[in-house]
């Protein structure tokens, strides 16, 4: 953790500021090593201060022992008495995180000048530490094997939401603390829709099913996404879109290493889906950073063409082709960026056919 603080105070000057208010959790745990739900950083040139309340006390001393803990209670003048702690005068805080109504708050507090920051300690969060990279093996680890099962699982007349909650199930007692976000199974028509959340809708012969899960490990998460033919005959139009995509995704790994953009890789995955004529049915980025949030930086995204992809990022790579009212494909890996290439995290086999 002070290697975290020290990157901090080595970036005050950058950010024109002479301290930094912390209020969102992942940069909280990730800066303090704090897990609980409540909790005010402030990091200056030679102070660290955690603000939280009585339910929190006892456990902030014992997890950020880094930091200065301020015993918030009932006072008025409680939140000033904290803020002066740090000796700053210019603070900054996380723009993207904090409400109005908190932003409203600090405001009132005068003898400070406050500067809004759009990104604070995330582009230190996307390169990971060798202990972060094994807890997010483990997590990977922990989705390959749930994500084989599903074949056992899936039969024609269950219906998606007992297959999320059998996965769910299977993850969890396979070490997972819980699932890293609510785990999508999308059959038929509903692959087609990315984000679909499970519902009553039950497996026939031939839907095509889109499962994307991951799971929660002492805080750090993972994300995979196969696709699956319920019945060993699909048609073309199956085999179509998930020999694109694929081959998409294999493309678009191929070309990963630290310093390519963001762009460089969701091009080199958008390319051959918009040449097979799916321009219109991938609309999502090709990727995302992964780690104590499930969508963090960096991003391979059209978007993206001033990002740069560090060493030590883990960042999925998951195009898709969905076809509205009939069915859609996406595969998701979980990948290291390394100097010269990436290195699977997921080991999930690709065999989509389920034998009945
Ligand atoms: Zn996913
Ligand atoms: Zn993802």
């Amino acid at each position: 953790m002070n290697k975290r603080l020290q990157q901090v105070r080595e970036h005050l000057d950058n950010w024109r500021i002479d301290g930094l208010l912390i209020t969102s959790a992942a940069n909280r745990r990730w800066l303090s090593g704090f897990t609980g739900s409540a909790g005010r950083l402030l990091v200056t040139r030679d102070r660290a201060v955690f603000s939280t309340d009585s339910r929190y006390w006892e456990q902030a001393e014992h997890q950020a022992p880094d930091f200065e803990i301020f015993r918030q209670g009932d006072a008025k003048d409680d939140t000033t008495k904290f803020l002066q702690m740090g000796g700053a005068t210019r603070i900054g805080i996380e723009a993207r995180h904090m409400s109005v109504v908190g932003f409203n708050a600090l405001k009132k507090e005068t003898a400070f000048r406050w500067r809004a920051l759009a990104t604070t300690v995330e582009p230190f969060r996307s390169i990971k530490s060798v202990e972060e990279i094994a807890v997010i093996r483990k997590a990977a680890r922990i989705t390959d094997e749930t994500v084989a099962q599903f074949p056992r699982m899936a039969r024609p007349g269950i219906t998606e939401q007992a297959l999320a909650w059998e996965l769910e199930k299977f993850m969890r007692e396979s070490g997972a603390d819980r699932p890293g976000f609510d785990i999508i199974v999308a059959s038929g028509p509903n692959s087609a829709l990315p984000h679909h959340h499970p519902g009553d809708r039950s497996l026939e012969l031939g839907d095509m099913i889109v499962v994307d899960l991951g799971a929660e490990v002492d805080g750090y998460r993972s994300d995979l996404t196969r696709t699956f033919h319920l019945g060993e005959s699909p048609n073309d139009t199956f085999w179509n879109i998930y020999n694109t995509v694929w081959q998409a995704q294999e493309a678009a790994i191929a070309g990963i290493r630290s310093g390519v953009t963001g762009k460089d890789i969701d091009t080199l995955a958008r390319d051959p889906i918009n040449a097979a004529g799916h321009k219109e049915h991938f609309g999502h980025g090709t990727g995302h950073g992964v780690g104590l949030e499930i969508h963090e930086e960096p991003r391979f995204s059209m978007h993206a063409e001033k990002m740069t992809i560090p060493a030590g990022a883990v960042m999925t790579v998951e195009p898709g082709i969905y076809l509205p009212g009939y069915g859609g494909v996406r595969i998701e890996d979980l990948l290291l960026v390394t100097d010269n290439g990436a290195e699977y995290l997921s080991m999930a086999p690709k065999m989509p056919l389920i034998p009945l």
